[in-house]
């Protein structure tokens, strides 16, 4: 990410949502990325996967400029080289979790690889849950399917946007553990939005965004210094 701005609104009620926001994100590398409510941090997530364009400044994806793209080459993009996990889970209900976890193959025109679904079921623990309906499981097993969707493509980077934010605490640490595994074992890329300084313990980097800034950043957070960090640019910049 290159000189990322994001302006909304024009003149006197413009913010910037955005500004200027340069960084690289290793690939096979975990990153948090927490700050106040309204400093940025689904402006930046949503930049950094095609889901939205910069006003100025470029997104790199390997050498592919996602910030040049039209909306319909960055869906394609968002189909087959990244994945994406939500605090709301957004599986589909009708459809069974087998189905769930192999739709962005289906919507990408691409085969299923029987082994690789079987791998992935297996490591997030949904061998026997395949012919389930989401509805049938719990919070926690609804995220690992989201996981094992995300995963199902092998894509280049993973983007979670508060991934635990509607779990309890319990099946919050078990869908951390699984996204670090895949960054350990697998070599994914994973980027998460959080609130939360426990989840962020998890990353190997923190970027903490203030006023679209990127204010500081933390190799290895501990939960103490990321709940530190968080309280002084509250305090910076009271919302
Ligand atoms: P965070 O995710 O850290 O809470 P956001 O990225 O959602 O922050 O928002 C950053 C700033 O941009 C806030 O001041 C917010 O009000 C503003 N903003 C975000 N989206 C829009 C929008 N669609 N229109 C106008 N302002 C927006």
């Amino acid at each position: 990410m290159q000189e990322v701005s994001k302006r909304y609104g024009q003149g006197a009620g413009a913010v910037a949502a955005l500004d200027r926001v340069s960084t690289t994100i290793a690939p096979g590398t975990f990153t948090a990325v927490m700050g106040p409510s309204g400093s940025g941090k689904s402006t930046f997530l949503h930049c950094a996967a095609g889901l939205d364009t910069p006003t100025s400044g470029r997104v790199l994806l390997g050498a592919t400029d996602v910030s040049t793209l039209r909306e319909a080459q960055r869906a394609v993009l968002r189909r087959t080289r990244i994945g994406f996990i939500f605090q709301a889970f957004n599986l589909l209900p009708s459809l069974t979790v087998e189905q769930n976890i192999t739709l962005p193959l289906r919507l990408a025109g691409r085969r299923r690889d029987e082994g690789r679904l079987g791998q992935l079921a297996e490591r997030l623990g949904l061998t026997d849950r395949l012919r389930h309906r989401p509805s049938q499981l719990s919070g926690g097993q609804q995220q690992r399917v989201a996981i094992a969707r995300a995963l199902i493509t092998n894509p280049e980077v993973i983007f979670a946007d508060e991934p635990t934010g509607a779990l309890d605490a319990d099946a919050a640490r078990e869908i951390l553990a699984l996204l670090r595994q895949a960054v350990d074992d697998l070599h994914q890329t994973v980027v998460m939005v959080t609130h939360d300084p426990v989840a962020a313990a998890v990353s190997d980097h923190a970027l903490f965004l203030a006023k679209g800034r990127i204010a500081a950043q933390v190799a290895s957070p501990t939960p103490d210094a990321a709940l530190r960090l968080l309280a002084d640019l509250r305090r910076a910049a009271p919302c």
